[in-house]
C-alpha cells in the first residue's frame, strides 16, 4: 500500500492548489482524479471556458454594435463557432495540461480513478477498469466540487434541456435560449449568445438577477443586460414544460399567479449547484452532511471523521473557484504545522457580464439587517475619462463604510473592468482601511479606478468631479 502525509480528492482549484502548497511545505501529497483531464470543473467546464467565450462574444458583439462610433466600419464580420470554440477548447487544454505540469514540479503523485474514502486515513482509487489500488495517509482532503441542480420536471437531456456544460459547447447559436436563472452563470452564458445572435429570456424566481449582489447593482446590471437585447422574467418560475423533437414548451408563472407559454429551442438550467457528495463512499465512511447536503466541517475544515478534511464546493460558504484555492492552502498550512487562515469577509464575487458585476464585503441590504450604522460614496462611470475614452459608461462604484469608524464595509461595482479593479478595496478591506484611506490614495490619470477614488472621496460627501 502506498503511504502519503496527505491524499487529496478531487483536482479543482481546492484539490489542486492544496497539493501544490502541501508539497510546496514538504508533505508527501497524492491527488486522485477521476476525469482524464485536471482542473476540475474551474478550468474544464466552469471559469476558464465561460470567459473565453464571453470574451469572443463580447468581440463579435462590439464589432456589431461598437465599433462605428470609434470611426471603424468592419467591411462584413462572420461568426465562426466552430473556431471560436476551438480557441476556448485550446485554452482549456493548455491550462489543464498546466495542472499536470506544476503536480510533477512539485512531486505531487496524481492517480487517475475514483477515489473512496475507506475511513481514517485510507483511500481507495477505482480505475475505469474496475482496478483498485489501496492508498494510506496521515490526512485525507475531500475537494470533489459539485455538479449542477436538477429541476424534477426539466431533467438535463444534454440536447434540449442542458447544464452550463452543454450550454459552453452548442453547436450552433440557439435561435431562442431560455435560461433558468439569474445567478452568475446564467447571466454569463445568456449574454454570450446572446451577443451571437440568440434571443435569450431569463427567467429568475426572485424580484432581482445576481440575488447576491447589492439591490442596487442588481437592478443597474438588468438595466444594462435589457439594453443589450436580453430580456426577463423576474419573480416567476417555470411551472412545467413539455420537450418536443425541435424545441421545448414552456409555461411560466408571474409573481401575481398569471401563466405566459414561451416556446424556444434550447433551455439552460442553472439554478444553482450542488456538493458533489456521492462519489466517494462518504456516507459508507460516516461523513456527516448539513441540511444543505453540504459536508459539515468546523473552522479548520475538519469533518466528522477523524484527520478527514473538506474545502472548496463540498463545504458551506460561496461556490467560488478563488475561494476553493484559499482554503486549500489555508489547510495545508494548517496540516504542514502553519497557521492557515481563510478571510471569508473579504472574498470577492464577480459577474463577468458587460458591464461587470464585482463586490467585496457588505451590501447595504445586509449593513441594514445587521443594523449595521452606515454611509455610502457613489460615483457614475459616466463621469470618468477612461471610461468616456474606452466607450464603456455604464455603470457605478459603491462605497459602503461604517457611519463612525470610517471603516470600509463593503464596495460594489458594475461598470467596466470591475472584475480588476474590485481589488483595490479588497486589499484595502483585508488591512481594515477607512473609506479615508482610499481617499487620500494617489490614483493615476486617467483610470477607471478613479471613480473609486471619486466614490470614497464621496463617502465624506467631497467628490472632486461629482
Ligand atoms: C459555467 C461556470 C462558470 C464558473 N465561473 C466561475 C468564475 O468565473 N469564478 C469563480 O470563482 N468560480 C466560477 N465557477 C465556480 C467554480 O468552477 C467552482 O466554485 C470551483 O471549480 C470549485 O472548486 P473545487 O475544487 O471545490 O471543485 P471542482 O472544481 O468541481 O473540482 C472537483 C474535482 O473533483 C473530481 N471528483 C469528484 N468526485 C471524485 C472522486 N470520487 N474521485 C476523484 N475525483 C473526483 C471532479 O472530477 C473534479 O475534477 C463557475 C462554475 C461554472 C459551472
Amino acid at each position: 500500500m502506498d503511504k502519503f502525509d496527505v491524499i487529496i480528492i478531487g483536482a479543482g482549484p481546492g484539490g489542486y492548489v492544496a497539493a501544490i502548497r502541501a508539497a510546496q511545505l514538504g508533505l508527501d501529497t497524492a491527488l486522485v482524479e477521476k476525469d482524464p483531464s485536471l482542473g476540475g470543473t474551474c478550468l474544464n467546464v466552469g471559469c476558464i471556458p465561460s470567459k473565453a467565450l464571453l470574451e469572443s462574444s463580447e468581440l463579435f458583439y462590439a464589432s456589431r454594435h461598437g465599433f462605428e462610433a470609434h470611426g471603424i466600419e468592419p467591411a462584413s464580420v462572420k461568426l465562426n463557432l466552430p473556431t471560436m470554440m476551438a480557441r476556448k477548447e485550446g485554452i482549456v487544454k493548455e491550462l489543464t495540461d498546466g495542472v499536470g505540469i506544476l503536480m510533477k514540479k512539485n512531486k505531487v503523485k496524481v492517480f487517475r480513478g475514483r477515489g473512496v474514502l475507506k475511513g481514517e486515513g485510507l483511500v481507495t482509487v477505482v480505475d475505469d477498469d474496475g482496478g483498485k489500488q489501496a492508498l494510506e495517509a496521515k490526512s485525507v482532503i475531500l475537494a470533489m466540487g459539485s455538479v449542477p441542480v436538477e429541476l424534477p420536471f426539466l431533467k438535463f437531456d444534454g440536447d434540449r434541456v442542458v447544464s452550463s456544460t452543454e450550454a459552453l459547447a452548442f453547436k450552433e447559436v440557439p435561435q431562442h435560449l431560455v435560461v433558468v436563472g439569474a445567478g452568475a452563470i446564467g447571466l454569463e452564458m445568456g449574454s454570450v449568445w446572446n451577443r451571437l445572435g440568440a434571443k435569450v429570456t431569463v427567467v429568475e424566481l426572485l424580484p432581482r438577477v445576481a440575488p447576491f449582489a447589492d439591490g442596487q447593482m442588481s437592478t443597474l446590471l438588468e438595466r444594462t443586460l435589457k439594453a443589450q437585447g436580453m430580456v426577463f422574467r423576474l419573480n416567476a418560475k417555470v411551472t412545467a414544460a413539455n420537450v418536443l423533437p425541435d424545441g421545448v414548451a414552456l409555461t411560466v408563472q408571474n409573481g401575481k399567479g398569471e401563466n405566459e407559454a414561451i416556446a424556444c429551442d434550447r433551455v439552460l438550467v442553472s439554478v444553482g449547484r450542488r456538493p458533489c457528495t456521492g462519489t466517494a463512499g462518504l456516507q459508507e465512511a460516516g461523513v456527516a452532511l448539513d441540511e444543505k447536503g453540504f459536508i459539515k466541517v468546523d473552522d479548520g475544515f475538519a469533518t466528522s471523521v477523524p484527520n478527514v478534511y473538506a474545502i472548496g464546493d463540498l463545504i458551506r460558504g460561496p461556490m467560488l473557484a478563488h475561494k476553493a484555492s484559499e482554503e486549500g492552502v489555508a489547510l495545508a498550512e494548517t496540516l504542514a504545522g502553519k497557521p492557515g487562515h481563510v478571510d471569508y469577509e473579504t472574498i470577492p464575487n464577480v459577474v463577468y457580464t458587460n458591464p461587470e458585476l464585482a463586490c467585496v464585503g457588505l451590501t447595504e441590504e445586509q449593513c441594514k439587517e445587521q443594523g449595521l450604522p452606515f454611509k455610502v460614496g457613489k460615483y457614475y462611470f459616466k463621469a470618468n475619462g477612461r471610461a468616456k475614452s474606452l466607450g464603456e459608461t455604464d455603470g457605478m462604484v459603491k462605497v459602503i463604510a461604517h457611519a463612525e469608524t470610517d471603516r470600509i464595509l463593503g464596495t460594489h461595482i458594475v461598470g467596466p473592468r470591475a472584475s480588476e479593479m474590485i481589488h483595490e478595496l479588497v486589499v484595502a478591506m483585508e488591512f481594515h482601511a477607512s473609506a479615508e484611506d482610499i481617499a487620500r490614495t494617489c490614483h493615476a490619470h486617467p483610470t477607471l479606478s478613479e471613480v473609486i477614488h471619486e466614490a470614497a472621496l464621496a463617502v465624506d460627501k467631497r467628490a472632486i468631479h461629482g
